[in-house]
């Protein structure tokens, strides 16, 4: 039977596909979010859905709904827009988790929590499995967002414990696709955005440092699967693709799957930009039987079709 979600960050990247895919699967969405990184274009098409709903809120506001599954997405996650406001990044992660944690508890809705393979900041351990418990700056300009995590899966636990609250926590690896936003600095959209205008490709530092993609799709089918899961499977599971690769090897794709004529450029590494990052994904294989399935050239293929599309459009 269908039931009644309410995803926070709905209208951001991750959250208008999650919309999507619960809206197919025949349950009623409220989607709240205040559209600071998120635009309505990325709900539109649910808009007239009779089972959508959308509500401009702020998270470190109260919010009071019946639903049976709260998925609590609401944070800025580029850089470029969790350091705009670091203040306000903070306040978003951890008010926002009590809101959510409080609301769960009051309607006993079962509450998953978008957490971040950023709690384990610039790893020292590689690949990174669960049981890691990172290597994070408590002051640095990644701290906002870092910290906020890993406090927002503290809450979730102690909710969990104290009050018996239904939590679920997924550590969400470098996730793409359509929908990004084009302006917030994360290295697939502007690499794809730069390669399509052939503009340089700006490597920080020297493309040497690791990350592991995720299509978007993929991810999706983990966080649903880890909502559905067993009672008492709680997490936090890390969610992403294994697949290994420098940024210099993601621009030289990028490049090669657009025909850009685009020159590689290098700019200086941001501070406490992590060397290296990948996922150890037993846990979710084991529990939720669950492994991507999207290579990187595909989903780069479906995400430069999406953005050919935005370009030509503005
Ligand atoms: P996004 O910026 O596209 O989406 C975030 C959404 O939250 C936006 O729609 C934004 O408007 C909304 N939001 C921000 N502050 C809010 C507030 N105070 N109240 C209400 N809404 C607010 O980013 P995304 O990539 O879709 O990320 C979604 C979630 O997944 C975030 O929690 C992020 O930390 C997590 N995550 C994403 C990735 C990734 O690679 N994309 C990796 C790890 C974790
Ligand atoms: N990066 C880059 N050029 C860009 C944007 C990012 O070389 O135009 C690098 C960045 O320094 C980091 C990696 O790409 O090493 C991933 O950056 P992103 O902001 O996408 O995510 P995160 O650092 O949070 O994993």
């Amino acid at each position: 039977m269908g039931k009644r979600i309410l995803v926070t960050g709905g209208a951001g990247f991750i959250g208008s596909h999650l919309c999507g895919r619960l809206l197919s699967d025949g349950h009623d969405v409220i989607c709240a979010d205040n559209l600071f990184t998120g635009t309505k274009r990325n709900i539109e098409k649910y808009l007239d859905n009779h089972r959508f709903e959308f509500l401009r809120h702020d998270v470190t506001k109260e919010l009071l709904v019946e639903v049976d599954q709260i998925y609590n997405l609401a944070c800025p996650a580029s850089p470029v827009h969790y350091q705009y406001n670091p203040v306000k990044t903070m306040k978003t992660s951890v008010m926002g988790a009590i809101n959510m944690l409080g609301l769960a508890k009051r309607v006993r809705a079962r509450v998953l929590q978008a957490s971040t393979s950023e709690v384990y900041g610039n790893p020292a351990v590689h690949p990174q499995p669960e049981e890691y418990w990172g290597n994070v700056n408590p002051i640095g300009i990644r701290s906002c967002y870092d910290e906020g995590k890993r406090a927002a899966e503290t809450l979730f636990f102690d909710y969990h414990r104290q009050n018996k609250v239904d939590i679920k926590v997924v550590r969400i690896f470098n996730t793409y696709g359509p929908n990004m936003n084009a302006h917030d600095g994360r290295v697939v959209s502007n690499f794809i955005v730069q390669a399509l205008k052939n503009e340089d490709i700006t490597i920080y530092g020297d493309g040497k440092q690791t990350r592991s993609f995720c299509y978007v799709d993929d991810l999706i089918e983990g966080m649903v699967r880890m909502m559905d899961s067993a009672d008492g499977f709680t997490g936090p599971v890390n969610l992403g693709n294994p697949g290994e690769f420098t940024m210099l090897e993601l621009a030289e794709k990028v490049i090669a799957l657009t025909g850009s004529s685009s020159k590689i450029v290098y700019m200086p590494l941001p501070q406490d930009d992590p060397v290296q990052r990948k996922p150890v994904i037993d846990l979710a294989k084991k529990e939720l039987n669950w492994e991507p399935s999207v290579a990187l050239e595909e989903g780069l293929k479906k995400t430069i079709a999406y953005f050919r599309d935005i370009l030509e459009e503005t």
